[in-house]
């Protein structure tokens, strides 16, 4: 049976056997990162010549695919990452939705993807959040993350464009993270790898980028630090960003220093609306070129008082340390004199806002 989608253009075919109740609930309870899924996805496909066609919303399964599909050969594929949140009112709402539709329809460019339209985007997003709203629980600091994802779909071995490309949406529930308030995390920097060249796609969200990113992410792990810090790879010199999140550090006199946007670092929406929050609050932000040198001296003198790390899915997660090598320095360690550190204090700020518990004067609160 199909039933006509309440968004414009998804057509819905409903899951004839969704989790239970029971099932839902255990799967919500304290779900891993993107390991849980719900009982819908979205998809449409498109052809060369045809255009976007066969928009659904249909039961989560698995996708037969041709073993020489171009997306396995060659990673063309682009994707993107957001929340839905739960108010107390019950309501669902969406964070800057445009953004991520922007930042997809800029990576399938540079994939030579087709570009899906916003409208698209947001049928398709939206479409699988009201069909899977049960999954969007109202616990504190959890959502619903939706995984949107562009695919070469068609069989060919030639290295060119695909004509045949799937749009897929999945939807995972997430759970609260630790906040800022925590103790802050290592930092492997990274020195013989580079996750971005300029004219390659670091400022892109594709498959790629995360495929190099694992083995120096694996290198931090047997260092002892969760997640590695990159540099430019040009100079070798220049902090850019985490393999999954931005970087932010804070000065003494309370200025905000960011890597600036080079062509080589992901725009993360988290940065940006970090960013605009702090500027709302009257403080200087910098979005210049900062060498690892400058960083580390800053941590030594004590000029650099706050290091963290910000995305969509922690949110923000302060960094206590840098490591590498030839390296091994600390944040200045915080005293209850200080006050809450600015990354909390953004955390916060940014989570009331996402969670309907603040006002929201940028109006980046999108209703589902
Ligand atoms: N950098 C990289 C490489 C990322 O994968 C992400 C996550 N999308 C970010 C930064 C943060 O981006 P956002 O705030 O849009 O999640």
């Amino acid at each position: 049976m199909e039933t006509q989608a309440p968004t414009a253009s998804f057509t819905v075919i409903p899951n004839r056997r969704p989790a239970t109740d029971e099932e839902r609930w255990l799967a919500m309870e304290d779900p891993v990162f993107g390991k849980v899924f719900t009982d819908h996805m979205a998809r449409a496909t498109w052809r060369e010549g045809d255009g976007w066609a066969d928009r659904r919303i249909v039961p989560l399964a698995p996708i037969p695919l041709h073993p020489a599909a171009a997306v396995l050969h060659y990673a063309q594929q682009a994707f993107e990452g957001l929340k839905a949140y739960r108010w107390a009112d019950g309501s669902i709402k969406l964070f800057r939705p445009e953004a991520n539709a922007a930042r997809l329809a800029a990576s399938c460019r540079r994939m030579a993807l087709p570009e899906v339209s916003e409208e698209d985007f947001l049928a398709a997003v939206e479409g699988l959040v009201e069909v899977d709203q049960n999954w969007v629980s109202g616990t504190d600091g959890a959502s619903l993350y939706l995984r949107p994802t562009v695919i070469a779909t068609e069989a060919s071995l030639l290295v060119q464009p695909a004509a045949e490309v799937d749009l897929l949406v999945t939807a995972s529930p997430v759970g609260a993270y630790m906040g800022a308030a925590g103790e802050g995390v290592s930092i492997w920097v990274s020195r013989g790898y580079h996750r971005a060249n300029p004219g390659g796609t670091g400022d892109t969200k594709t498959a790629g980028n995360y495929a190099a990113s694992m083995l120096p992410q694996k290198e931090a792990k047997e260092h002892g630090c969760s997640q590695v810090l990159f540099l430019d790879a040009r100079e070798d010199t220049y902090v850019e960003e985490l393999g999954g999140m931005n970087l932010v550090a804070v000065r003494a006199d309370g200025s905000v220093l960011t890597p600036r946007l080079t062509g080589t670092i992901l725009p993360g929406v988290t940065r940006d609306s970090i960013l605009t929050l702090l500027r709302d609050e009257g403080r200087t932000v910098e979005e210049r070129d900062i060498a690892l040198s400058e960083l580390v001296e800053g941590m030594e003198s004590g000029e650099i008082v706050e290091l963290f790390a910000c995305g969509t899915a922690a949110v923000v997660t302060p960094i206590a340390r840098l490591v590498s090598d030839d390296l091994d320095v600390s944040v200045p360690e915080r005293s209850e004199d200080d006050g809450p550190s600015v990354a909390e204090t953004m955390r916060v700020r940014l989570t009331d806002i996402q969670y309907g518990r603040a006002e929201d004067p940028h109006g980046w609160v999108r209703e589902v």
